[in-house]
């Protein structure tokens, strides 16, 4: 690796440290859930903490993995359970960038409610499909009595063909995994994804909803596309406010 490269890849081991204390601070990942991405020298590689809780992660915890799973470097410790969603999913989308999967609570509901979708109810949720978010149904690969957990390859493998080209997929009784194009969109789509389950709860029990068209899903990502970056810092910031009062 050049000099170069390897100041890129500080820097965005720095960024998904801060990626990792956002999404607790943001109420996205509790002590479970994890946030990757893909190493900016190897693309055929990805960025992902040791198992631990987010909050609580640091530079020198972030191990490199193949898309197997795999860390590259020899004895390392010990891994999450679960990184086989995110290499998957690198493996299969090229143009995904990182990946956050969580355990966010008002998701949840839409993942056990046949007959009720995730769709975007508002211009920051644009980006959730129009069509509804898909349902990962784990007992298809693994049958009736599993963990519920994405704990191989071949689950992994099912899961990213749930997503399919979309932004996230909802993981039945269990969670859900969202990507982007960037560490930071990614973020903000955890984020507002949440944020959106619980709008379009609170709108479901006042009466029937409007959601938002395709053409508003388009609309609203467009504009939304150049805003990043003023959530994230005020978003770190908060994280670090919080951090220092613990
Ligand atoms: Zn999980």
């Amino acid at each position: 690796m050049s000099v170069a490269a390897s100041e890129i890849a500080t820097s965005t081991i720095r960024e998904l440290v801060d990626a990792n204390h956002i999404l607790f601070d943001q109420g996205v990942v509790d002590g479970f859930g994890h946030v990757s991405v893909r190493h900016p020298d190897r693309p055929d590689r990805f960025l992902l903490a040791r198992s631990m809780a987010p909050a609580l992660v640091t530079e020198k915890d972030v191990l490199e993995f193949d898309f197997d799973g795999n860390p590259v470097q020899k004895d390392t410790p010990t891994a999450y359970l679960e990184r086989f969603i995110h290499g998957e999913i690198y493996r299969k989308r090229r143009d995904v960038m990182s990946v956050v999967h969580s355990h966010s609570p008002s998701v949840v509901p839409f993942s056990v409610v046949s007959g009720v979708k995730l769709r975007p109810v508002c211009h920051m949720c644009g980006f959730l499909s129009e069509k509804g978010a898909p349902v990962f149904e784990i007992r298809d690969f693994a049958g009736p009595g599993s963990d519920l957990l994405i704990t191989s390859g071949k689950l992994g493998a099912a899961l990213a063909d749930s997503l399919g080209e979309g932004p996230a997929v909802l993981m039945r009784g269990h969670g859900s995994t969202v990507v982007g194009g960037s560490l930071r969109q990614t973020v903000f789509r955890a984020v507002y994804t949440e944020i959106g389950a619980r709008l379009q709860m609170d709108a479901m029990r006042l009466g029937p909803v409007t959601f938002l068209t395709e053409e508003e899903t388009v609309g609203t990502t467009k504009t939304i596309s150049t805003q990043y970056d003023r959530s994230w810092f005020l978003w770190l910031k908060a994280a670090r406010n919080s951090a220092m009062s613990r």
